[in-house]
Order: C-alpha cells, then structure tokens, then sequence
C-alpha cells in the first residue's frame, strides 16, 4: 500500500501526518509504556500479524501432566512441578513456525490458485519445498499445476523435541527400542519449559510414551559477583582459567562440590583451590603408599587386622554406602564430600598418622602388624580412587596405572566396577573402639603440642585413666598404636577415674602425660 518501502519508524510518522490532514487526528500526547526489545542488542521488538503453524500440544497437557508424574523420576524431585505447572498454565499451544532463513524447512506447498494445503508424504522426506515442487501433477482439488512453497521454518525446539527417540535410533535402526525411552536425560532449568515439555509432547503425540525414565535438572554457573555470567557483566571466568591454574580436576571439583543438583553454582576461586589441596592431599597420600607398599603384594593371605585397621576399613565401608546412595540420587557434591571426608580426615589425618610406626619398624611392633596397615591402605586407597574416578578422572587414572593396575588388572580406572565395601565391614564394634582410640591418640598429640613437644620427641610416661574396665580394654588392645604414635616410652591403661587433661567429648576419659 501506501506506507510500502518505509521502515516502522517513518510509517508512524506517515499516517499520523495523513491523520492530521484527514481532520481525523483528534489529541497527540507522550505516552510511557512497556516495550518489548530484543535481549542482545535491545532494539524494540515490532509485533507482526501473521499465519503460523501450530502443534496442538495443549490437547495432550493431561497425558503430559499425568506422565510426568507417574513414569519419570526427576532429580531433584520437586523438579517435576516446574514441568508441570508449566504444562497447565499454557492457554496457547505450539507455534511452530519460523521466519528464519536457517532452520529445518516445513515440507508443505499451496496450491497457486485455491490455496489448498500440500503436506509432504513420509516417503518424500526429508524436501525443502523451496527446492522444487510436491511430487503430484496437479491440485488434487483444483487441478492447477501451480504450487507456492512453504517459506516458513521449524522451531529449532521442534528438532530438538524428539531427540530421546533418534538417539535411540530411530526411525532407521529397527533395535531402536532397545534404547527407548532414555535411562537418564541432563538438562538445565531454563529449558524445563521448551526441552523437557517439548520431548514429553512430541514423544506422546508419537508413540504415546515418555522419552526419558529419569530427568537430571541442573543449575546455572553463576558469575563471581553471583550474578548471571555475561559478557556485558564482565564477571566471567574462561575455564582455561583455573583449568590452566588447577588443573581440570580441581575445576571439576568446583562445579561438582560447588552447590545441590538443581541450585545455581556460582563461580568461587576458592572452592576451586580447596579442591586443589585435597587432591594434593591425595597425591602426597599415594606417594606415601607408593614407598610403604613397595614390598607388599596384594595377592597375599589376608593378614591378621589390628583394632585400627578394622575401623578404617568400617568407616571406609560406611563412605561407599553413602557416597553410592547419594550417585544413585543424582546428589554429586554429596557424594563427593562424603569421599573427601573419609580420604583427608580419616585416612589422611587419623589412620595414616597411626599406622607409620608399625610401617617404619616392623622390627618393634611385628610383621604381621606391618603387613595389616599394607592390607588396610592397599584396601583403603584402591576404593577411593575408584570413588574419586567420576569425579577427578585424570589424577585418579594416574594414580591407578602407577600402583593398582598391575594387581587389579583393568585397562583403566574408569573401567574397573564401582566399588563395593570390604568384606566382613562396616563393624560396628570395631568402629566404637577405634573412635575411642583415635580419640585418646589425637588429645595426646594435642597436649604433646599445646606443651611444645615435638610430635616426634618422645614422653616419658603417660598413664590413662579409662574410667571403665571394658573401655580399658579396648585401649589396651590397642597399645602398640599409641605408644608408636605418640612415642610414649612408658603406657599406663587404668580402669578407673582420675584427674588429668579430659579427652574431647569424653569426660571421663583422662589422661596425665610425663615428658
Ligand atoms: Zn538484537
Ligand atoms: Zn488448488
């Protein structure tokens, strides 16, 4: 018409002025409204009427609803309501078309003259309608042998909307069901509301079944201001960053150990060099083994298991059960800090600390005692590494190759199974007595450093006061331990009460030091 050619901005100006000469324009007045602009560059976005295709998804929202409900497992759980208010509050349904000049093409013509609409045959697939025209002679209504392609694209979502079923192989592989539908589909929260609802329509409208048995909805990285990382902000982190500075596990670390499945994670230094630290932790602790295990084949008899022993391999029994029923909720950082737990403060910090004398002098404290705190780290390590491997892939393969895979034979790490807890653990008794042990043997260390004694200087005597014949016992069971962890030249176990520092959390567990 008469505005052809002009852009939004002139055509305003255009028909107010022929308004005005019309005698039709009554009151011109500024005016402060809501526009709509676009994300990136926020230039005012004009809304066109136009024809477009739709899929009439809002006819299968009680399917939708019901199956998301019943047949998907979603973690976190309360996930699946994101789905499904979203499902309910639709009162349109699914504009699929697009103008773009990218994109899958709508295999449709119109017929030139009476307009009738010429869907492609499956057998004609994929076409651009573009390209040429319907394989038909003439309008199966008019006759006209004039056809108009369809110009319009698909929503890239209507691509991505069966994803679950050609992964699987379909249509072309006939075992595609086989894959079908899928154990587990990743995502994020932003697209619960087009990815996940998209699968769950299309697949439906399909083959009437969920694409996916489970849903994992992750959170977002978030800035290091806690802001959405963007550009503009100028609060992003390239990963070649603390990859180059950390390492790559130490990264993954963050983002695993960095918040719950399905909160944000915002970007910290800090947890990526915490990580770092217990990695190297982790490292100083296999080199440590490297040396102590040099003489030790695992192939051996299973040795006689001191008290300590048996409480590392209990607590560490304990760490695969939580760390496996955390995988098995999708709660990674769970998982993950439950293994650094038990590897730097009980393996690293408790039991290591108090098996070195039994490793050092085999000739004070009995071969077989020194072979039993082999078993027990050989054993201990091995899991933790097969723990850590989803985790920190690489430091783990590299601590496997150098001192696992000759005894246990795998290619990799992260093809040996996942580990499962000590036989015979966890035990229960060995625990309570072990905790006891450790307990005493920490407080001596402390008072040892609060009287600025060297760790490694001898004491003269120290004389426990047990406060129980049983609990006597047990900490005579386990003499050797102490007297070679905290050098004590002269150990005195007591069964009754007396005044001296109080062990921690033990108030009638004390004990006199004489250096
Ligand atoms: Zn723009
Ligand atoms: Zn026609």
């Amino acid at each position: 018409g008469r505005y052809a050619g002009l852009t939004v901005g002139e055509a305003r100006e255009a028909i107010v002025e022929d308004l005005r000469k019309a005698g039709l324009l009554e009151r011109e007045e500024e005016l402060v409204h809501e526009v709509g602009t676009c994300w990136r560059c926020h230039t005012p976005v004009e809304i066109l009427v136009r024809e477009q295709w739709f899929m009439r998804t809002r006819a299968l929202t009680d399917k939708v609803v019901e199956k998301a409900l019943k047949e998907v497992r979603w973690y976190p759980d309360y996930m699946k309501w994101r789905l499904v208010d979203w499902a309910r509050s639709l009162d349109w349904d699914w504009v699929i078309s697009r103008q773009r000049v990218f994109a899958t093409p709508i295999p449709v013509w119109y017929c030139a003259r009476c307009g009738h609409v010429i869907v492609a045959e499956p057998d004609w697939l994929p076409v651009d309608p573009r390209e040429g025209p319907p394989r038909l002679d003439a309008c199966p209504k008019c006759g006209s042998r004039e056809f108009r392609p369809e110009t319009d694209v698909l929503d890239t979502w209507f691509d991505s909307s069966i994803t679950c079923a050609v992964h699987a192989g379909w249509p072309d592989k006939p075992d595609w069901r086989r894959r079908f539908p899928a154990d587990l589909h990743p995502s994020g929260y932003d697209i619960i509301r087009t990815w996940a609802y998209y699968l769950m329509v299309r697949h439906i409208a399909l083959f009437d079944e969920v694409p996916f048995k489970a849903c994992l909805i992750n959170g977002m990285v978030l800035g290091t201001d806690g802001r959405m990382m963007h550009k503009s902000y100028g609060n992003y982190v390239p990963a070649s960053e603390p990859i180059e500075r950390y390492g790559a596990d130490a990264t993954r670390w963050w983002a695993i150990a960095g918040g719950a499945t399905g909160s944000d994670v915002p970007f910290r230094w800090e947890e990526v060099r915490h990580g770092w630290r217990f990695l190297r932790k982790l490292w100083n602790a296999a080199r440590f083994l490297s040396l102590q295990l040099a003489d030790y084949d695992p192939r051996g008899p299973r040795p006689e298991l001191r008290t300590l022993d048996r409480w590392l391999l209990s607590k560490l029994a304990r760490t695969i059960k939580l760390a496996t029923d955390a995988l098995e909720e999708c709660r990674f950082n769970t998982a993950l800090l439950a293994i650094r737990d038990f590897t730097w403060h009980v393996l690293c910090d408790q039991y290591i600390e108090a098996v070195k004398h039994r490793l050092y002098n085999p000739e004070i404290y009995g071969l077989e005692e020194k072979k039993a705190a082999q078993f027990t780290l050989y054993q201990a390590l091995y899991r933790v590494v097969q723990l850590l491997a989803p985790f920190c892939p690489h430091i783990t393969e590299e601590i496997y190759q150098a001192l696992f895979r000759p005894f246990e034979g795998h290619k990799s790490i992260h093809i040996s199974p996942w580990p499962e807890a000590p036989e015979g653990f966890p035990d229960e008794e060995a625990e309570k007595a072990g905790d006891l042990v450790v307990a005493l043997i920490r407080a001596i260390r402390r008072e040892k450093a609060r009287r600025r004694i060297a760790l490694s200087a001898p004491v003269e005597l120290v004389k426990v006061f047990a406060g129980s014949e049983e609990r006597a016992e047990v900490i005579r069971a386990c003499e050797d331990d102490i007297r070679g962890t905290c050098k004590i030249s002269n150990l005195q176990v007591l069964p009754e009460r007396g005044e001296g520092v109080e062990v921690e959390g033990r108030p009638d567990l004390t004990f006199i030091l004489e250096a």
